[in-house]
């Protein structure tokens, strides 16, 4: 098994979107936590708000699709980001991934999938047939030692490049 994102950036205000959409790019499934909202805050910081506005007017679909099973906690988040929100997701596996393309009324390849977990996010991404892209997590600080030893471990799997 290995885990090529197509892309690995720092932010993500660093994705090129007027490239993606010149490549035929049109929707984006986001992860949740960590991804587009600091865990358990349930706060958006305006600076991915303004991010998340910017792909809208340019006319691309937003989906956030996360693992976290708290229903309470995921449609709250989807009030706060004014985007559909599946939880309970079970990435890395499909259905929920096929679940928000049919709602994106968008392809595999029309899609990228966003995420700072490699085995989680950009596996699934990955075996949907779409573009990924692995974003660093929004905060590192607070993790227990076990959590970054796991990440780091989940970091050996990546290898960047195209398919
Ligand atoms: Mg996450």
């Amino acid at each position: 098994m290995l885990v090529k994102p197509t892309l690995v950036v720092a932010t993500l205000s660093e994705i090129d979107l007027h490239r993606l959409w010149d490549e035929g790019l049109r929707g984006f499934i986001f992860d949740l936590d960590n991804t587009i909202m600091a865990p358990h805050t349930g706060i958006l910081e305006d600076h991915i708000g303004e991010w998340l506005k910017t792909l809208e007017e340019m006319g691309y679909k937003s989906i956030v699709v996360s693992n976290n099973p708290i229903k309470m906690y995921t449609d709250a988040a989807a009030k706060t980001l004014n985007l559909p929100v599946i939880g309970n997701a079970g990435k890395p596996r499909r259905k929920m991934l096929y679940k928000a393309l049919e709602l994106l009324e968008l392809e595999a390849h029309q899609v990228a999938v966003v995420g700072d977990r490699p085995l989680t996010d950009i596996w699934g991404g990955q075996r949907l047939g779409s573009k990924t892209i692995l974003v660093d997590p929004l905060i590192k600080e607070k993790e227990h030692q076990i959590v970054k030893f796991l990440r780091r471990l989940e970091r050996m799997f990546v290898h960047p490049g195209p398919h």
